[in-house]
């Protein structure tokens, strides 16, 4: 399938979202110009998936397992050319940060951060619904399809999806809750809608067909019934990176940024010749294209800090076996406790601070909880790190907020030139772009100058170039948890350096590093690319 990566000297642009049933969660971009190729890759990493599981079982034997990874993938179904995320759109950057930083629950972004968002939309829908309707109604049921049906049980769908119908909005349910839900999956919670209330267990959420004629590979229906009758029923798409769709869906109606760029050179054209600072730029660029006043976008990316802050602490207070065939213990919390009695000098102990804040919101993602999308749910740990870092540092909010602009900006230029997609292009666009924004956020933050945020990018991304991506066992935990904690650790070393060395002496741009990732993604053998086929998803043996 043709590759739709941009690569020098082409013109086809942007990164698609990828169908994922892991991490590879970048988001379905409005200058997306074809269709993801992940999904098939992705099923084929859950036949690698299975064999483990089987070889728990039964003996462990990497033969077998490497013999059951050879087997041909399955054909991944035509998209309809009806959904937005495959429609073609040219032009400068035109995300947003609520498109961009998505709350919602690990580990990945398609197949719970999605579906939690679709029934929490549908249980908004029916609350709306006229009383005399719902005083009928006797239930709410959610059918899974496709690859939602075929690995979701495995990644938590079907809790996320009840806890979405229940009415917990996805940034701020606890991870008390869901956990509940999936500790107990025979008891019943009540929802309230409008007069009526419902019991609502598990096994209102269906594992329905897996193959079949769906509009997208991660389809899956909602109803309101009264008995057998349908009251209100609607089919949606959970289109990757946590962006949901529905039949009939129209993109939302965005205006022109005032500031128009698709390069980091239009950017500094900008600044030079305006004169206006790049969180100014970003911001009226921001309020431009998405129509949220100022105080409403500063609300919102404290809503994200509060959320990324949250789960490291939580992260950083919990012991335990994280779940799936690797039996991974965390490491976060013992990591936070040493730093208190062992002697590692001024240096181990800032590393292992930092590195302790990475292990504690990837874990947090492993364990299915609440995350941003900081590019992917796989790189969710960086930037948490480096915002609880930078309070360590008492940051005000300001700046912390005008980092998240820098961040979201690095992002973006990643996203509409290369690829943020483990699927697409390996690590480098996943950990790579996140240590990338962390480095250009801790800049931004500290009060760096433009050139030097931009360089601090640079470096960041350049250290992750080539970095390839191969889950074990196709679960977000090895090696991705680590890779979380050493890219926020990079993100300091870069802006380190970046913020010591004379700007103008930097021999590489950040658009060039950005063109180059997107070339050795394209060139990148295709076992590296999040489908368990190659590096540490085949040299894992799990027994
Ligand atoms: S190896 Fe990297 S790109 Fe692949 S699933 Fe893990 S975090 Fe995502």
């Amino acid at each position: 399938m043709e590759n739709p990566l941009k690569v020098i000297g082409t013109s086809s642009t942007t990164c698609g979202g990828c169908h994922s049933a892991g991490c590879g969660t970048c988001g379905p971009s409005p200058h997306t110009s074809k269709a993801p190729v992940a999904f098939n890759r992705r099923e084929f990493g859950y036949t690698v998936l299975a064999a483990s599981a089987t070889a728990l079982l039964t003996g462990c034997s990497q033969q077998k397992s490497a013999e059951q990874a050879a087997q041909p993938a399955p054909a991944a179904p035509a998209l309809s050319p009806e959904l937005a995320v495959v429609q073609t759109s040219k032009g400068p950057i035109m995300t947003t940060l609520e498109e961009f930083y998505k709350m919602g629950p690990g580990p990945s972004s398609s197949h719970t951060m999605g579906p939690m968002r679709i029934t929490y939309d549908f249980f908004q829908r029916v609350s709306k619904l006229p009383e005399d309707q719902l005083q009928q109604a006797t239930s709410l049921k959610v059918h899974l399809f496709g690859s939602l049906s075929a690995t979701g049980k495995g990644h938590g769908t079907d809790r996320a999806s009840l806890a979405g119908l229940l009415g917990k909005a996805p940034a701020t349910c606890p991870p008390q809750f869901l956990d509940e839900l999936a500790a107990n999956p025979d008891q019943a919670y009540k929802v309230t809608l409008g007069p009526k209330t419902l019991d609502l267990t598990l096994k209102d959420i269906i594992f329905d067909a897996t193959k079949g004629e769906f509009p997208h590979p991660n389809t899956m229906t909602a109803k309101l019934l009264a008995g057998d009758q349908t009251i209100y029923e609607l089919e949606y798409y959970s289109v990757g990176g946590g962006f949901i769709e529905w039949k009939g869906y129209k993109p939302p109606d965005k205006g022109q940024p005032k500031y128009p760029f698709d390069h980091a050179r239009d950017l500094k054209k900008f600044l030079i010749d305006d004169k206006i600072p790049l969180p100014q730029l970003l911001l009226q660029n921001e309020m431009a294209i998405s129509g949220r006043s100022e105080k409403e976008i500063w609300e919102f990316l404290d809503q994200v800090a509060e959320v990324m802050v949250r789960g490291v602490d939580t992260g950083l207070t919990v012991e335990s076996v994280l779940p799936g065939p690797i039996k991974l213990h965390s490491k976060a919390a013992a990591l936070q406790h040493n730093l208190k009695t062992s002697a590692k000098g001024e240096a181990g102990r800032a590393v292992t601070r930092v590195a302790s804040y990475g292990f504690a919101m990837g874990e947090e993602n492993a364990r299915g909880h609440i995350i941003v999308t900081a590019p992917t749910a796989g790189s969710a740990g960086i930037i948490p790190a480096v915002v609880k870092s930078l309070r360590d540092l008492n940051t005000p909010t300001q700046k912390i907020r005008d980092g998240f602009l820098a961040a979201a900006a690095i992002g973006y230029l990643c996203k509409h030139n290369a690829t943020l997609s483990g699927a697409e292009g390996g690590c480098q666009a996943e950990v790579g772009v996140g240590s990338s924004m962390g480095a250009a956020m801790i800049a931004q933050a500290l009060s760096a100058n433009p050139k030097v945020v931009s360089n601090a990018a640079e470096s960041a991304l350049e250290s992750h170039l080539g970095m390839t991506c191969d889950p074990v066992a196709g679960y977000v935990q090895v090696p991705c948890i680590e890779r979380c904690a050493y890219g926020a650790v990079k993100a300091w070393t870069a802006y380190s350096i970046a913020s010591e060395e004379i700007p103008e002496q930097r021999r590489v741009d950040l658009d060039t590093t950005i063109d180059a990732m997107a070339l050795t993604a394209k060139e990148m053998n295709s076992k590296y690319k999040e489908t368990s086929e190659g590096g540490l998803a085949v040299s894992v043996v799990l027994c």
